[in-house]
This record gives C-alpha cells, structure tokens and sequence, in this order.
C-alpha cells in the first residue's frame, strides 16, 4: 500500500522484499481468508486499538475502512462483510488481497526485487547546518548499494519470523537514533499452569466468557465473551488472542472462566436442582450430561471435589452451590505465552514519539517514514491490524512521494 500510494503520486519506487513473493504474511491472515479491515464506527476502531490509538488518527482518517473495502473493490477483488464489521475477500483467499495489491502496484509502476533483504539504511549529512542527516539510498543483503531520496521502512513486527518479519526494523531504526519500545508477542496462545487443560485439548467453547486479573490490579484486566480452546498447553482462541492484548511478559495473571455467562449464580443454582431433581438416582458424573460438553464432565467432577459416586439427588445445599460457583469462575493459572512463533502481532516497535503522525515520517532522519507493525501500535483482532497497516502506509507512500 506503501509502494502502490507513492508510485500514483508520481514517485519511481521499488520493493525489496527478502521473500520470494509478496504479502507472505497476509497469506495466513484470518486463517487464510484475509480479514482485511473492519467496517466498525470509528469510534469502535479507535477503542480497538490497544496501544497508541491517537497517534494513528491521521492515517486512519486519510484511509478509513470504507476506503479500503472500496480500493480492493476497485482493484477486482470482490469483498463481503461478515459477524463483527469483518471484511473479507468474497472468495475467502486471501491471495486475490496479494493478487489485487500487487497488480495495482505494477500499474503503477512500483518495481518489486525479491529475494532481495535490506542490511541497512544509508544517511549523509544533511547539508546547509541541518540538525538530521537524510536519507542517501539502502545497502542489500548482497552487498549492494542503491540509491534513494526516501526510504519507507515497513518490515513488520517480529511474529511469525517464518513469513520474512524477523524484526529487523527495529534494529535499522535504532542504528538511525530511533527509541523503540521492548516487543512482546501479543494476540498470542497462554501457556497455562492446570493440567486439565491438555487433557481438554482440543475441546472449543463458544459463548463463555473470560475475566483475567492480574495480581496488584483490582480491576479486571479484561473481560470479554466469546470463543476459546484448549490445547495441549494451555489456552489458545479468539477469546483468549483477545485477553493476551492485555498481558505482559512477567505478569502474574490469573483467568476465570464462566462456563455459563447467560446465567447468574441464582439461575445456575436453580438449575442444578432441576437437575440433580431429574437424575437424583444417577452418580454426580453421569448427572451433567446436560450442562457441559462430554469431554468436559471429568474435569469439573474433579474440581468440585464432590465425590463421583455420589447420587446426584444426595448432593447437599452446600456443595451444589460451591458446584455453580466453579461452573461461574473455573480457574486458570497463566505462565506465559506461546511466544513469537505463535503471535499474530508484536507489541512495541520505533516509538510514537520519533514518528511524525500527520506523514509518518522520522523525526531522528529526513527522508525516512514508517509503515505497519515496525510502528508501536497494535490492536485487537477482527481487521484492525491490517486496516492499521494499509492507512500508515498510504501515508507514508504520499508523504515520501510529496517531499
Ligand atoms: C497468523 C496471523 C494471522 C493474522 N490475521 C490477521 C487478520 O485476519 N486481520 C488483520 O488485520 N491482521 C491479521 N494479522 C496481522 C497482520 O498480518 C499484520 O499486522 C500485518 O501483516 C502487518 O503488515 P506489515 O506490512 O507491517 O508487515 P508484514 O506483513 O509482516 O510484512 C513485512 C515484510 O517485510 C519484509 N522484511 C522484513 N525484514 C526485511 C529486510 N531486512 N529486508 C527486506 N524485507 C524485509 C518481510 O519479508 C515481509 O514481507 C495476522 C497475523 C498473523 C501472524
């Protein structure tokens, strides 16, 4: 979007890109299918944004998820919106994104040199007394020198590695004078202390919902309903990729999930006597049959510590409630994350402060700007990070263009 945007404004650009192809990241965005943007208010936007929402404003102004939805439209490739304002591909491949991005830039006359890494960024002096040094060109991996009269720098963040972003643009930035803010894979798997998460694995969960607390903060930390999953770690789903936005390495984080959020503990009490009424003759573990999936039913008999062989219709007032509390607030001990491997976004990158948020550009050198997830801004999943991608990237395209 970088290339494509400053190549219509008149610019001659070229792509290095270490891969062999383009977007190899957007390949696996939204399991394949591409959740390219997302159609919310722009209010809802911005509060999907986790860090430093103020600072992306401008760009998300100057191209807003209609935009996007229209410019893809536009560049043949049919788009639909589904649950939640996201936007994909009609086609569900998110190789027609790839297809329409790169076939625009072409018209425009972007160049693309694949397989081809960037080492450096070249700067000289910026001449006549100025304060920065400017932009002079790029060294490749290969060892040779190009020259240039601005650099866009957007090489992502450090997750996934396997797709080309290994992080290199912090190094680059730093190299240049830039402060960066420490990275941290977010929208991430929990490792989970409880071992009956890997005997759950692969068990899904909809509609419950997940608090997680992190020791010193009386607030929650996050809160939320949807989808989960267990692993054979841990805990892994949107739900989960959610609460992970709200998590720091080094944390002491505790979940609770609800089993039933539809339900207060008066409902939930009142049904369990139905319950235990209408199998009062069955064992506790052959009594829940209705209440939870059936991989589900040995661990909860565990944790209620009421006896498996116990007749459902014996089950006391005190243990049943002590029942509808667990079922309210099943708890889970976080130990980490799946890390870098596994996370669908870094947290942290080339700090707001060293980037001008109405162009993009570097404060620290003249000629550079920034684009995508190399930036320190990140947001939930459902579009945004993408959506956070095309409209920096527009700008610092123009911006580089028009300097
Ligand atoms: C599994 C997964 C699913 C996702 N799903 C979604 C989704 O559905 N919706 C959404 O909004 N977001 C999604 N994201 C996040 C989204 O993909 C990223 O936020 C977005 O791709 C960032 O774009 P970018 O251009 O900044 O970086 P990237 O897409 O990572 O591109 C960076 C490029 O820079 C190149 N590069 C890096 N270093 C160098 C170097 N030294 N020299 C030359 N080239 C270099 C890399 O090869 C790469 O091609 C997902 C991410 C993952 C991992």
């Amino acid at each position: 979007m970088a290339a494509f945007s400053a190549a219509s404004a008149g610019a001659a650009v070229t792509v290095f890109d270490r891969n062999e192809k383009a977007g190899k990241k957007i390949y696996i965005t939204g399991k394949g299918r591409c959740n390219f943007t997302n159609l919310c208010s722009a209010e809802d936007f911005q509060s999907r944004i986790v860090t430093n929402p103020r600072f992306l404003y401008s760009a998300l102004h100057g191209l807003t998820p209609e935009d996007t939805v229209r410019f893809f439209e536009e560049s043949g490739c049919p788009t639909k919106v589904e649950r939640g304002n996201r936007a994909f591909p009609k086609s569900d491949h998110a190789s027609d994104i790839i297809r329409a991005l790169q076939e625009r830039c072409v018209h425009a006359g972007v160049r693309f040199r694949f397989r081809e890494g960037v080492r450096d960024i070249l700067t000289e002096d910026g001449g006549d007394g100025a304060e920065k040094p400017r932009i002079c060109g790029i060294l490749t991996e290969s060892g040779e020198r190009i020259g240039a009269d601005a650099v866009i720098l957007a090489t992502g963040g450090c997750s996934y590695p396997s797709t080309g972003s290994t992080g290199d643009g912090y190094r680059m930035a730093e190299a240049l004078g830039h402060r960066t803010t420490p990275r941290e894979p977010s929208l991430v798997p929990f490792l989970v202390e409880e071992a009956f998460c890997g005997e759950l694995q692969g068990l899904t969960l909809k509609n419950v919902s997940l608090t997680m607390h992190a020791e010193g903060v009386k607030k929650p930390v996050f809160s939320g309903q949807g989808e989960m999953l267990f692993t054979h770690f841990g805990v892994s789903g949107p739900l989960v990729l959610s609460a992970s936005a709200h998590y720091h390495k080094g944390m002491k984080a505790g979940l609770t999930l609800d089993l039933k959020p539809a339900l207060s503990f008066e409902q939930l009490d009142a049904r369990l006597i139905r319950e235990f009424e209408e199998k009062r003759a069955k064992f506790f573990k052959n009594a829940l049959d209705d209440l939870f999936p059936a991989k589900l039913i040995p661990v909860m008999v565990r944790l209620s510590g009421i006896p498996p062989m116990q007749r459902a219709g014996e089950i006391d007032k005190k243990s049943r409630q002590a029942f509808a509390r667990l079922i309210g607030s099943v708890p889970m001990t976080v130990t980490g994350t799946r890390g870098f491997t596994e996370a669908v976004i870094t947290r942290g990158g080339v700090d707001v402060r060293d980037i001008d948020p109405h162009t993009m550009a570097s404060r620290c050198v003249d000629g550079l700007y920034f684009a995508g997830e190399v930036i320190d801004t990140d947001a939930l999943t459902g579009g945004y990070n993408l959506q956070i991608a095309w409209s920096t990237g527009r700008l610092a395209g123009l911006s580089a263009a028009g300097q």
